[in-house]
């Protein structure tokens, strides 16, 4: 069976998103971890006691793959010490209490027409920004943009390939059904998005731009505007059905747009000549490079049947999840799991005192109605159902057993680092059993020795 040929269509009552957009107050404290992602951490310039204003350079990226650190609030340094973060792990943060006022740092800005940077001018708005990926995992976004002039050179089949890309996606896709934050940017006009797709077309040298959008969530005129305009005709549009999971997701999208396969389980979309990224990514980065202004909020989407509000909700960098729950009503019925994430690829909390950061997507707070609860999964039955829906022909359930069991070397044979975590089989299990939870264990585990 070809890759990607399986997978879920979700119903309509459980993808239909509320699309409002919700500001929020400003938060009274933000956590901000200086590990940013997996790489170096950046390094404080400030201390304990120091005033900071909104969108100051709090932390700099000590080489040119790490990330800068920028204060998201105006306020005093309380405290660098320690902090969990939202996979439970503690990390070095900087704390900033706020003085309420939002007081703004002074941007310097040079103008200059998107066509006329160079790329390595382009890179170093991105860098100073501090934009993040946010299709696969996060990584400083420069490290992702590979330069015309480097294409990566790599072996298949014992032959040196050197491989350009062709092909930039932009994506109005969520990685699944029940986030709505690039449905939601593709549905509205905005002043900075074609600054941001001119300069990631001009960073990756791709010839053409294809826009893949929704098929239930109809783009706004500006996309298309964007088509018409190009006289050259490289620009194209294309709808995919955004309830068949997980076509969001990076890999299984670039098969349904373009037929090409990402080498599994290693491989990157710029194997097959793609750079990937989201109308979130592309607006963040027309932000940075013409306005120049660092990433100091996010949106995400909220949802669950145990929180008053849902929507799409805007968010400094660095609130707590618990403030944030406070700002939207607090919760409506005791959650059965608080998820950060989607529902379907998201991770469980269990300390309501972490951060969002730039990587995080959405928080849904579940009742027992939506969720299946780890502790009570059952033995497998071989029904067979999750071979059945997974995209990249694993059998999950003989996965699952070698990984409760530790027996990991097993599970790697069987193909464990093939697994995209889109936890289609965690969704139709009839045993409830948490497939993407053991798998992403016996990764950590397989990855620390
Ligand atoms: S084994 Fe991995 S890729 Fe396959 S359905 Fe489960 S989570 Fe998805
Ligand atoms: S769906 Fe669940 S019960 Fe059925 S074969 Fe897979 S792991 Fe076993």
């Amino acid at each position: 069976m070809a890759l990607f040929a399986k997978g879920i269509t979700l119903k309509k009552k459980v993808t239909t998103l509320n699309l409002d957009l919700i500001d929020t107050p400003l938060p009274k404290r933000v956590i901000l971890p200086l590990q940013q992602y997996i790489g170096e951490p950046s390094q404080p310039v400030v201390a304990k006691g120091d005033t900071v204003t909104a969108g100051q350079l709090i932390a700099t990226a000590p080489t040119d793959s790490s990330l800068p650190l920028h204060a998201t609030i105006s306020g005093t340094v309380a405290e660098i010490t320690e902090h969990p973060d939202y996979k439970g792990t503690p990390t070095p943060s900087i704390i900033l209490e706020s003085d309420g006022k939002d007081t703004w740092e002074a941007l310097s800005r040079e103008e200059k027409d998107i066509s006329s940077l160079a790329p390595p001018e382009i890179a170093e708005r991105i860098h100073a920004a501090g934009l993040i990926t946010t299709q696969l995992v996060p990584v400083p976004l420069t490290n992702d943009l590979i330069p015309i002039d480097q294409p990566k050179t790599h072996l298949i089949d014992g032959k040196s390939i050197t491989k350009r890309i062709d092909t930039l996606i932009i994506t109005a896709l969520d990685k699944e059904p029940f986030l709505g934050v690039n449905r939601y940017l593709a549905g509205k006009d905005h002043e900075e998005l074609a600054d941001g797709i001119a300069a990631l077309k001009i960073m990756t040298g791709a010839q053409k731009i294809l826009f893949v959008v929704d098929t239930h969530y109809p783009p706004h005129t500006q996309l298309k505007e964007l088509v018409a305009a190009d006289e050259e005709e490289t620009t194209t549009l294309i709808s995919l059905n955004g309830r068949r999971f997980p076509t969001g997701l990076a890999i299984p999208l670039i098969k349904a747009a373009l037929g090409r396969e990402v080498p599994l389980p290693y491989g990157h979309p710029r194997d097959v000549g793609v750079a990937l990224y989201d109308i979130t990514t592309a607006l963040s980065v027309g932000k940075a490079v013409s306005a120049q202004i660092p990433q100091v909020e996010s949106l995400i989407t909220v949802g669950g049947g145990a929180i008053g509000r849902h929507g799409i909700v805007k968010v400094r960098i660095g609130t707590p999840i618990e403030e944030l729950i406070e700002s939207l009503g607090g919760l409506s019925k005791d959650p059965a799991k608080i998820i950060i994430g989607g529902p379907m690829t998201g991770m469980a909390q269990y300390d309501l005192d972490v951060p969002i950061t730039k990587e995080i997507s959405g928080l849904f707070a579940l009742t027992q109605d939506e969720i299946q609860l780890s502790g009570d999964y059952r033995q497998c039955i071989n029904c067979g159902l999750c071979v059945k829906v997974c995209p990249v022909n694993l059998v999950p359930g003989a996965l699952s057993m070698y990984c409760a069991n530790n027996r990991f070397d097993m599970a790697e044979t069987e193909g464990l680092f093939h697994c995209i975590e889109c936890g289609c089989c965690d969704y139709v299990c009839p045993s409830r059993r948490p497939m993407v939870h053991l798998f992403r264990h016996a990764k950590n585990q397989l990855m620390e020795t």
